[in-house]
């Protein structure tokens, strides 16, 4: 899947139970819509790290932040087309 800096992420921890030779078990892991996904793991938390550390690694260099995340729609890791192509306010 192509990237430009107009893709959002919106990653996820994501469920599901699997047979393993103790049985079945939980298994968790970071989905997110870029495709990247984190290895399986057995818990939640470990899951939700993988997914806080993928939004840290994708996101834009501060003069691509957005500036207006209500107003813009778009998340503290999104690139913004709208403020990227403008002066920094202060
Ligand atoms: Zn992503
Ligand atoms: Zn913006």
């Amino acid at each position: 899947m192509p990237l430009s800096t107009t893709f959002r992420h919106r990653p996820e921890v994501v469920y599901r139970t699997e047979e393993t030779s103790a049985g079945a078990a939980w298994v968790y892991r970071a989905a997110c819509t870029c495709g990247e996904t984190g290895p399986r793991r057995a818990r939640w938390a470990t899951a939700n790290a993988d997914l806080t550390a993928h939004l840290a690694e994708v996101a834009p260099p501060a003069e691509e932040q957005c500036r207006d995340q209500h107003g813009h729609g778009t998340q503290p890791w999104d690139a913004c087309p709208l403020c990227a192509g403008q002066d920094a306010l202060f």
